[in-house]
């Protein structure tokens, strides 16, 4: 089958979901590659390079579409996209299902099959898919690069001829897939690392990285903030005042905030207040990786840079991702491939839409005339 990508149409979208090297891959499972020109330049990846890879290059948005059974692209379809699927195609794409039921019940009523990377179930298994995983580990490293940036100090401590100089102290705010990455780079360049999360069990993780889990003065026994499947539940209001009173006490030493505490469908927890920003010193930065969902910090503009009144940025980007482009491509490319790979089980360029895999059904949102989201839990772990 022929598989094309096309060039993503959200505005500033740098990522690409095919690269040279996946598709030399994506070509040893039997299929054929096509890329719409100009799609992977943005990544760093020229026609050229794809043509050298054996990929067609489609000289329009319509030609790729046309040209392709299957089209795999990074963002959620416009609804322009949406409009050029037809019966028997298959879309795999983020999607946010919930979010975009339209584009959903539209996609299925043309008879095409839609695979949400970002419904593929977090199962061992199906790690090497987990594009959320994937992208979120770019967002948390490139959060702290983007902090540096902004800081306009070392991370690491330094005595020199010219003065001593104190290491950074940073805290990440959520230690998941992108706290975790987060403390990582913190930690490398040197600075003093403290992370919270409320789910207890990752202060093993958090320590084994060099950094400092921040314990709270509360009950242990009530301090367990995990729901089911790793995810976090909402903490109870006591909770929540221990957390922030002890974050108050945090805040004048701190120089650098890395928030990335989510809970699954809702609003993003407010953990960073104002009166905790008004308490900063003047050139510390925060950044905010839950702007998406209201930010951690509710002074945050979503995609924009601010600066308070007392010198602290406050930085609400959405499109951390993208601005690793060619890092995030090869990585999105290869979980694309290797939904291809679990696609295509014989190797032969034939595609079997097993709707009794977990994983497949877990990621398929539209398939045979109908909306198949959301799935039935699956039945491993
Ligand atoms: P997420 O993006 O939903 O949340 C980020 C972090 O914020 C979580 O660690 C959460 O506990 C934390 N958080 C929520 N409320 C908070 C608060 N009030 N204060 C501080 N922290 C708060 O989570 P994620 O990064 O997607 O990861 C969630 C879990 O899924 C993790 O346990 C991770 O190990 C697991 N996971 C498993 C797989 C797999 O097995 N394939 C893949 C990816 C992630």
């Amino acid at each position: 089958l022929k598989i094309g990508t096309p060039k993503e149409t959200f505005d500033g979208e740098a990522r690409v979901a095919m690269t040279p090297a996946s598709a030399k891959d994506l070509q040893k499972l039997g299929h054929e590659c096509v890329i719409e020109t100009g799609a992977g330049a943005a990544a760093g990846f020229s026609d050229a390079q794809y043509k050298d890879a054996g990929v067609t290059v489609a000289k329009t948005a319509a030609a790729l579409w046309k040209a392709s059974d299957v089209v795999a692209k990074v963002r959620a379809p416009s609804e322009a996209e949406v409009k050029r699927l037809r019966e028997g195609q298959t879309l795999i794409s983020f999607f946010n299902p919930a979010g975009n039921k339209d584009l959903m019940d539209a996609a299925a009523q043309k008879g095409s099959t839609v695979i949400a990377m970002d419904m593929v179930p977090r199962i061992s298994r199906a790690q090497k898919m987990d594009a959320l995983s994937s992208m979120a580990n770019i967002a948390g490293y490139r959060a702290v690069i983007e902090a540096g940036n902004n800081f306009g100090r070392f991370f690491t401590g330094q005595v020199t001829a010219a003065g001593k100089v104190p290491p950074a102290k940073v805290l990440v705010v959520g230690a998941g897939v992108a706290g975790l990455a987060a403390i990582g780079t913190s930690t490398s360049l040197g600075a003093i690392t403290y992370a919270f999360d409320v789910r207890p069990e990752v202060a093993e993780q958090v320590e084994s990285m060099g950094a400092e889990f921040v314990f709270l003065d509360f009950d242990e026994e009530q301090q367990d903030g995990s729901a089911t499947g790793g995810y976090a539940a909402v903490s109870s209001p006591e909770f929540t005042a221990a957390q922030l009173a002890k974050f108050r006490e945090l805040a004048p030493d701190i120089d650098i905030v890395i928030c990335t505490a989510l809970i699954p469908n809702r609003e993003a927890p407010e953990l960073w207040t104002p009166d905790m920003v008004a308490s900063m010193k003047p050139g510390s930065v925060i950044i905010d990786l839950a702007a998406e969902k209201g930010g951690n910090c509710k002074m945050t503009v979503m995609d924009q840079k601010i600066v308070t009144d007392n010198g602290v940025t406050i930085i609400g980007y959405t499109d951390f991702p993208s601005r690793m482009a060619a890092q995030a491509s090869t990585l999105y490319a290869t979980n694309i491939r290797h939904m291809m790979t679990d696609l295509t089980p014989e190797k032969d360029g034939v595609i079997n839409h097993n709707m009794e895999d977990d994983v497949i059904r877990g990621a398929t949102i539209a398939h045979a005339k109908e909306v198949t989201f959301p799935p039935p839990p699956p039945k491993i772990a």
